[in-house]
């Protein structure tokens, strides 16, 4: 993929009224259509390095989810294809209040002005969880921490070019006692969060912290709003501490008064799947913008019939219910799109990116390209800088190759990032592929003697 990069030439340019009002507290400004190949990618991609500045001042939340434009309002932005969406700091509306808009790239895109370096930055601080998730591992685990000397040096070498720190892998983040100063080190570089979390830990303190922080989303994974569900499938968990915690941190916001978006976060699957309207009700009912959802990717750990992959209708129906209440209710659900659409339309599930504009780095320093790969480790950040990690031959192998079909990580021809959206291999770790491709031989025999 080519990635366009903006000449001095170009930036800083001005972008002029009339501003398309689209909702709530939300505009949109056109862009050059050069500036569509470094958009962001909706629910995926948070590379464009733009800012977009009013009087010459950036406003404040860059990569916003709509909602938080729309509804929060308060400087949330987003640039996606040519466009940039926006609410003001003070809620303005910018076709009348005589401030003056622009973009700029703020930020050298490399430190020798060789690849761009990445935009997004996943950090995992470390393994160790409080929860063993059915989704995610068959018992309790805890790992090493990063060290904050570690961390420093990933700061010190990716933070002044990247636009974005996701702090939303691995295991869960409130567990870590310096999480403080982590966040302290993001902000030192204005760097906006992306955090999820179970939610178990959000005590007053630690939901006031995030609202301190330049986190701009966090997520909390709730899979259901019914409380034998989400113990049954969040092994550990406790619904009504979850609860407490999530008002914990609506309510911090509120005292901290800084916009940023909450959200939940399920994994969809045949036990939680007829929820997904009740669940929108429930994020609603707790002043949370919305829920977000993907397919359970069953990984070795669990057995294969929990997908929903054999219960397509019932998603399709069900992602139907909770967009439609979620409108109602001035809310919103993203999940991934209808079976049925997909199949016909030959839908994949998304589009990586990951080589050319993200990186992920473990607790212990290994580079990798993403989480879907623990074990192809690019380089070590505790030996290696970054600069030569990230323009080592291993890495510009993966570039070269991942689109292709031999690629030098091989799990990228069968990755649930870019798979197609009807095939079975999205939905399971290789070690079930067997095992699924007879579920389905038998479940056509079945249908072909019921026709009969
Ligand atoms: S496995 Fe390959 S295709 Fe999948 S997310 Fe990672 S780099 Fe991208």
């Amino acid at each position: 993929m080519s990635v366009f990069v903006p000449p001095d030439t170009l930036l800083p340019l001005e972008v002029k009224p009339p501003f398309r009002h689209v909702r709530g507290y939300g505009y949109e400004a056109l862009l050059p259509e050069k500036f569509e190949a470094m958009g962001n990618i909706v629910g995926q991609s948070m590379r464009s390095p733009l800012e977009f500045c009013e009087n010459g001042k950036a406003l404040p939340v860059r990569h916003a989810q709509n909602i938080g434009i729309w509804y929060a309002g308060g400087g949330h932005y987003n640039h996606v294809g040519r466009c940039i969406y926006f609410s003001l700091p003070d809620n303005s509306d910018p076709n009348t209040n005589g401030r003056r808009y622009t973009v700029r790239a703020p930020k050298a895109l490399s430190p020798q002005g060789g690849r761009p370096f990445p935009k997004r930055v996943h950090v995992v601080l470390s393994h160790t969880c409080n929860l063993w998730c059915r989704i995610c591992r068959e018992a309790p685990f805890s790992g090493p921490v990063m060290e904050m000397a570690l961390f420093d040096k990933i700061a010190g070498e990716c933070f002044a070019f990247a636009t974005e720190l996701r702090l939303d892998s691995g295991g869960e983040i409130l567990l870590n006692n310096r999480l403080p100063s982590i966040l302290r080190r993001a902000a030192e570089y204005g760097l906006p969060i992306f955090a999820s979390s179970n939610g178990m830990l959000l005590t007053p303190k630690k939901a006031r912290l995030i609202a301190e922080s330049t986190v701009h989303h966090i997520q909390i994974s709730v899979d259901s709003p019914v409380k034998e569900t989400l113990e049954w499938i969040r092994r550990g968990a406790n619904f009504e501490r979850i609860k407490r915690g999530l008002r914990n941190l609506v309510r911090a916001r509120k005292d901290v008064g800084r916009p940023f978006l909450i959200s939940i976060h399920a994994a969809v699957m045949r036990e939680n799947v007829r929820q997904l309207p009740d669940l929108v009700r429930f994020a609603s009912e707790l002043g949370i913008e919305g829920v977000t959802a993907c397919h359970l990717f069953a990984h070795d750990c669990m057995g294969i019939d929990s997908s929903c992959f054999w219960s397509q209708a019932e998603y399709d129906d069900m992602r139907a219910r909770a967009i439609e209440l979620a409108r109602s209710l001035d809310s919103f659900f993203y999940g991934p799109q209808p079976f049925a659409e997909a199949a016909e339309n030959n839908c994949i599930a998304g589009w990586c990116d990951y080589p050319e504009y993200g990186t992920y780095i473990n607790p212990d320093g290994t580079v990798m390209p993403c989480c879907i790969a623990p074990n192809f480790p690019l380089g070590v950040m505790n030996t290696q800088s970054f600069t030569e990690i990230w323009n080592g031959e291993r890495y510009e192998m993966l570039r070269r190759t991942y689109r292709t079909d031999a690629p030098s990580l091989a799990r990228c021809k069968a990755c649930l990032v870019q798979e197609h959206l009807q095939d079975y291999m999205a939905f399971f770790s290789p070690a079930h592929w067997e095992k699924v491709r007879r579920k389905m031989e038998a479940s056509s025999h079945r249908a072909q003697n019921f026709a009969k």
